[in-house]
């Protein structure tokens, strides 16, 4: 999901302006995921292929980033290419409207998951196109093993302290370098991995993605 906890460290920006998700495609801020060659792309909330069951994109298109996170995954799909050709970088969230948050937020609220999703009030980073949700795909299209699903919000997906979970018997040696392997691509892109998600990765400062960049409606 994303933004563990973001209400503690996280404070209420205004957005800059906001756009409506249906005028995204000809936005100059943004651009369109199938733009950027190699990259697989799977949304999870575009159909019922997720832990609620429940397209939440119905007739929006979300197959977008913010421009500045479009160039950032190219550099981590050249360096997938580059270090391990038999890889590729699956995305499963990017832009996620504001209004999808809200939804996923009224779903969630009430119950321990609540925690691992950004309050409404603060803004997702996922509604910039700051922000996405990946995982790596084999040569034949297969996701690899990261020891938990993508939005299995619990212990088995943090990725602070891989190697007690490793010692616990928890995540497998192979989850960790499956896992390292993303973060390594990710990371040459200028992403940050979330320390709750091994799939969630950011791109710059949270509070200057509020204050300064539109955010998607
Ligand atoms: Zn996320």
């Amino acid at each position: 999901m994303n933004d563990f906890n973001a209400s503690r460290s996280d404070r209420r920006v205004a957005p800059a302006c906001v756009i409506a998700c249906e005028s995204i495609a000809t936005h100059p801020d943004f651009r369109a995921l199938s733009d950027i060659s190699a990259l697989d792309v799977d949304l999870r909330y575009a159909s019922v292929n997720n832990f609620l069951a429940h397209n939440f994109y119905g007739l929006l298109d979300c197959a977008y980033v913010h421009k500045t996170a479009g160039t950032a995954l190219e550099r981590a799909v050249s360096w997938l290419q580059e270090h391990t050709p038999d890889q590729r970088l699956r995305v499963l969230d990017a832009l996620r409207p504001q209004r999808v948050q809200e939804q996923l937020f009224l779903a969630l609220d009430g119950t321990p998951m609540a925690g691992y999703l950004a309050h409404p009030d603060h803004g997702s980073i996922h509604s910039f196109g700051m922000a996405v949700d990946v995982t790596l795909i084999d040569a034949a299209g297969c996701e690899l093993d990261m020891g938990s699903a993508f939005d299995e919000m619990g212990f088995r997906s943090h990725t602070d302290d891989e190697s007690t979970l490793v010692a616990q018997g928890v995540l497998t040696r192979q989850h960790v370098r499956n896992r390292k392997c993303l973060r390594d691509a990710m990371e040459h892109g200028g992403f940050q991995c979330l320390r709750t998600e091994w799939w969630h990765f950011d791109l710059g400062d949270r509070d200057a993605v509020r204050r300064d960049l539109p955010r998607v409606a």
